[in-house]
């Protein structure tokens, strides 16, 4: 076990933790380190996504990378892909209110550059270093720094079938890896870059239940070489990313069940826009969670990562057996809607963004529902014709005109956002 355990605070420490839910133990997992978060063992789920500018824009990086943060992001992942990238992350990590992750494919050298710019954590794809001397290289320099490391298996970059057997890193998988460094650097500078690329990448598709073997088989090559480099348990996370919910949830349940003590970075990457891409990960990584199986969380969506960071809290809050944060429990309309409770919730939302504690708001259109949300919220209103009743804390405090509602509502939130502000 890695020194690092000993420095983590007693609540962090390898043992039993439930799953979110409160229904299931969680999976087992030794704390890895990544700046001040811990990722594992007993610690809470944390979320991340990842940057979507150009590296090189130091400025426009941090400034996405703040907004993440205050988004609720506990950590973030930032492309080091060419020379000036791994150069600009020295003032990244210097300016950014976030941990940083360096993610690097093909070239193991920018693995170097982003350890010496300071990241607090790397992501390897073994399925793009395949070599295994690099990979040492690397592994090498981490531990001088007491870096930790994700193994991060993508179904779409899995390295070939002879390098996920015992064969790991043997010449004709170099080779390999060879031929697609070159394709990769081509890309941009000729137009057949891309062609070559595009054949070496060519694979027949393979079931599900084939595919989240092979990936598992790639995690565990690469855990391999970092274990026979005195890199183990408290250094290293893992994630096996596939971008359809089979494959993920068969190839993290079949990791979980293998007897390692690494955490699970949990994602469906590639997931598309919302409404589908929210949908499609919240099935995958809500059904681990809700199985024990996952430390941490990104929700990869073709939209701002702020979306990302949200769509991520909201999958553990809505797993949670206890309120986390702001929770707006808000009916969906029907014909017996009596107040105009679409404009009224759009209206709310801002300022239930700005409350850190953990309440619960209910927002309901008429008195089927409304007076039995309102008893069980902190605050509430319920619908009547053309007038509505506020509730604090479950108990009725007026009834008002609709016009009265929405300023009553937000007056309230507003009290406990200033306050909460101090905290
Ligand atoms: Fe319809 Fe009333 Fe239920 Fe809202 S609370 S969905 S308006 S019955």
């Amino acid at each position: 076990m890695s020194d690092d355990l000993t420095v983590l605070p007693p609540q962090h420490e390898t043992g039993e933790a439930m799953a979110i839910t409160g229904l299931v133990p969680r999976r087992k997992t030794a704390p890895v380190r990544v700046g001040e978060v811990v990722i594992g063992g007993a610690a809470a789920i944390a979320v991340q996504s990842m940057t979507k500018t150009d590296t090189r824009d130091v400025a426009g990086t941090v400034d996405q990378i703040a907004r993440m943060a205050d988004a609720g992001a506990d950590v973030v992942r930032v492309t080091c892909n060419n020379r000036e990238a791994g150069e600009a992350m020295v003032e990244i990590v210097k300016r950014a209110r976030l941990p940083i992750i360096a993610d690097i494919h093909f070239d193991h050298r920018l693995a170097l550059a982003a350890l010496n710019a300071g990241v607090h954590g790397l992501r390897l794809n073994p399925g793009n270093i395949r070599d295994r001397d690099k990979i040492v290289e690397v592994v090498r320099a981490a531990r001088e720094r007491n870096i930790s490391i994700r193994i991060g298996v993508n179904s779409g970059s899995l390295p070939p079938d002879e390098m996920t057997g015992a064969g790991y890193g043997g010449r004709e998988a170099v080779q390999r890896t060879q031929e697609r460094e070159r394709a990769q650097e081509r890309i941009g500078e000729e137009e057949d870059g891309i062609e070559d690329l595009m054949q070496l990448e060519t694979a027949p598709p393979r079931p599900p239940q084939e595919t989240a073997e092979r990936m598992v088989r790639a995690a565990m090559g690469h855990i391999k070489i970092l274990e026979a480099n005195d890199f183990g348990m408290g250094m290293i996370k893992v994630s096996l990313k596939a971008s359809d919910v089979p494959t993920t949830l068969l190839a993290n349940r079949k990791f979980a069940q293998l007897d390692t003590p690494y955490p699970l970075h949990l994602g469906l990457t590639e997931a598309g826009p919302p409404p589908a891409g929210t949908i499609k990960s919240s099935v995958a990584l809500g059904t681990l969670l809700g199985e024990g199986i996952g430390d941490t969380i990104r929700v990869s969506l073709t939209a701002d990562p702020v979306d990302e960071i949200l769509c991520g809290k909201e999958i553990i809050k809505s797993l949670s057996a206890h309120p986390i944060g702001p929770n707006l429990v808000a009916c969906p309309t029907c014909g017996r809607l009596e107040i105009d409770l679409f404009a009224m919730t759009k209206a709310i939302e801002p300022y239930m963004a700005k409350i850190k504690r953990s309440i619960t708001v209910s927002v309901m259109g008429c008195v089927v529902n409304g007076p039995g949300e309102g008893a069980h919220a902190d605050i509430g209103i319920a619908g009547g014709k053309g007038r509505g009743i506020l509730y604090k804390k479950g108990q009725v405090v007026k009834s008002m005109d609709e016009a009265e509602l929405l300023p009553a509502i937000i007056d309230e939130l507003e009290k406990i956002a200033a306050e909460d502000a101090l905290l």
